[in-house]
């Protein structure tokens, strides 16, 4: 044995990585990783937790939520959020901007960062909204440490205004320059706006309509114009719920041409269907919204194949009373999902659909490394964080949206059976979540991760044609 003392060794475990899996032992000091492998060549530790039978993973990083903290504290805040995190074996967050204030200047995100500092379980991200009226504040947003951008090219809850085309390629020259990557919610805000009038008019208010307002057009125009400005500029670009197949043909093309582009989707694509609509409508309703089955393996497949990078929630809490109107233009749209999306998958692993190393590359690897985190983040080698997931394979458990830590108790999950659930979380070599239940103490434990963040250098196009280049005197 070692004369290094770590304070922990989970032991015994089944370490999976995203390329193997084998038994073995994690020794973690001082937050992190201190040496992985057979039990007896671990250092002493103050503490031996013993996961025998058990799956070890690095935790998973959503890179997108919306814990709804400042302005909806009915709906979720950074507590309730990172708490139903830490039950879904993910330890580390990134909070989208449609917050109140928006996140769009320096003062406003050093505000939401010492709220998500004194309330937060697990790590987090915090992204600077990038649209025609913040383009002057990127300077701020950057200095105040924003994990990337995000622009809405289409219009969803929190009716951020959505940057027409001039606007969206200025953003994008703005951002290539900062070297950070600018998440898209990309759907065409001028097909969805017109077909929503005609469908209103047409006195429709089901939720087959809002499909109907929102056919896959919107996606497929969007990834594919976003895909053009961001390889003109070498602005870094993620595409964010990718609902449909047939916006892989152009996410594939891009990654082909060399365009810094990444994709991500998020369970419900995968796993619900325009099938499930007349089970939990208005619950259902979500942006892009949940479509016809025959886009569900494509997604899968892309998935695996690595088309599609990340898998993440969307996480997207409401009130009960926000999820069942009558009419579906009222409805807020999203669900949470930050707690469940790891059973849901580790389903599909039981299911024979993918491995669990597929699983481990798309829920943590891909994340951390599209962000610049890995390997502080999303690896479980020595001197990564020591994020950790401990999940039982066989434990099968039904959703039950009222047992959620999420505040919102609504979602179209719920009574939904999954097979594989994480038992214990630990982030930064902390219990904060331990048999199924929230540890004591754990609140305000979570930190940003800006300060680790490392992107490659700045990849800027065709930088005097620019709009800053164009406008000097
Ligand atoms: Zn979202």
């Amino acid at each position: 044995m070692s004369a290094t003392k770590a304070d922990l060794v989970v032991a015994n475990g089944r370490i999976v990585t995203p390329d193997s899996v084998f038994e073995g032992s994690i020794a973690i000091k001082d937050g992190k990783v201190l040496a992985v492998g057979d039990l007896e060549a671990m250092p002493l530790a103050a503490e031996l937790f013993d996961a025998a039978g058990m799956h070890i993973l690095p935790g998973a990083i959503d890179d997108h939520v919306h814990f709804r903290d400042p302005g909806y504290p009915h709906k979720e805040d950074w507590e309730s959020g990172t708490a139903a995190a830490a039950f879904g074996g993910v330890t580390c967050v990134f909070d989208m901007p449609n917050t109140i204030p928006p996140t769009a200047n320096g003062e406003i995100l050093a505000a939401k960062h010492a709220i998500a500092a004194s309330k937060a379980h697990i790590d987090f991200g915090l992204y600077g909204l990038l649209g025609d009226n913040t383009i002057a504040t990127v300077p701020e947003l950057i200095a105040g440490g924003v994990i990337g951008f995000k622009l809405y090219m289409g219009n969803t809850f929190g009716k951020i205004p959505s940057p027409d085309t001039g606007a969206t390629l200025e953003c994008f020259e703005v951002a290539a320059a900062t070297g950070k990557r600018v998440s898209l919610h990309a759907e065409n805000n001028d097909i969805m706006e017109r077909r929503q009038k005609r469908l209103m008019a047409a006195g429709r208010k089901d939720q087959w309509a809002h499909l109907a307002a929102r056919p896959s057009v919107v996606a497929i125009e969007a990834v594919s114009r976003a895909a053009i400005l961001a390889e003109w500029t070498g602005a870094r670009i993620h595409v964010l719920h990718i609902s449909t197949a047939e916006e892989l043909r152009p996410l594939r093309e891009a990654k082909a041409r060399g365009v810094d582009i990444t994709g991500e989707t998020c369970p419900h694509y995968l796993l619900l269907s325009t099938d499930d609509y007349n089970r939990v409508p208005g619950i259902i309703a979500v942006n892009p919204p949940v479509r016809e089955k025959q886009n569900q393996q494509p997604i899968f497949d892309a998935l695996i194949d690595g088309t599609i990078d990340v898998i993440a929630t969307d996480h997207a809490p409401h009130a009960y009373e926000e999820k069942t109107r009558n009419d579906i233009w009222t409805v807020d749209c999203g669900f949470p999902g930050v707690e469940t999306q790891m059973p849901l998958m580790l389903t599909q692993v039981n299911a024979g659909r993918m491995s669990i190393t597929d699983y481990v590359r798309m829920s943590a690897y891909n994340p951390a490394r599209i962000w610049g985190l890995y390997p502080r983040k999303g690896a479980l080698l020595p001197g990564s964080d020591a994020d950790i997931a401990i999940v039982d394979l066989g434990r099968e458990h039904t959703i039950r949206d009222a047992e959620t830590q999420s505040r919102s108790k609504v979602s179209p999950w719920d009574g939904y059976r999954v097979k594989g659930l994480p038992i214990h979380t630990l982030v930064r070599g902390r219990f904060v979540m331990k048999d199924r239940k929230l540890v004591g103490g754990t609140k305000g434990w979570g930190r940003s991760v800006h300060a680790i963040q490392d992107m490659p250098e700045p990849a800027v196009m065709n930088a005097e044609h620019s709009m800053h280049a164009i406008t000097r005197p």
